[in-house]
């Protein structure tokens, strides 16, 4: 169930219990929390439908490496210059990101237009399945202000964790 008209001020309230949660976690526990964030990962996405959110590409632009702008670039049949012309603009970290958001590849159907070319970055979102994630607690947590599904595997993994 998706909860975004509620979910910066839900994210807010949990933010220090999280911090405090993360802190509290000894490095030598750090594959244990890797273990239960990956099944809380798999629960709740079992029961989140992205299409019917879509928030990360309409807030969160990805940062877009050669790579994908190559592969970007080849899908739309146009050169890498015109692709970052058109497109792209390099941010305040020196990255390319695009030009506009909600991003231009998004649908008005939440489909994305070039969903088997689509960047790393937009595949990866929003890393709740990747090891790691104690070294990643500050993203994370800034993650569950724009995803549902993090807040609640966040809160998943509260309950659980010893
Ligand atoms: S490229 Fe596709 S997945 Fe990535 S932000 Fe745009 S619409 Fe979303
Ligand atoms: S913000 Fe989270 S739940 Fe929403 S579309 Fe992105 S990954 Fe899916």
């Amino acid at each position: 169930m998706l909860f975004l008209d509620k979910l910066s001020i839900l994210a807010k309230k949990a933010e220090h219990e999280n911090k405090a949660f993360f802190k509290n976690i000894r490095p030598g526990k750090a594959n244990e929390l890797d273990k239960i964030f990956h099944l809380k990962n798999t629960e709740v996405f079992s029961h989140t439908d992205c299409l019917e959110c879509a928030h990360c590409c309409k807030t969160l632009g990805p940062r877009l490496s050669e790579r994908d702008i190559r592969q970007l670039s080849k899908a739309l049949n146009i050169k890498a210059s015109k692709f970052e012309e058109q497109y792209l603009r390099i941010d305040e970290d020196g990255d390319y990101v695009f030009k506009t958001m909600p991003c231009p590849f998004l649908g008005s159907d939440n489909y994305c237009s070039v969903y088997k070319y689509r960047p790393k970055a937009c595949s990866d979102y929003p890393h709740t399945h990747q090891p790691e994630i104690l070294r990643k607690s500050k993203i994370t947590i800034k993650n569950s202000f724009t995803c549902p599904a993090v807040y609640e595997i966040i809160e998943e993994v509260k309950k659980s964790w010893k």
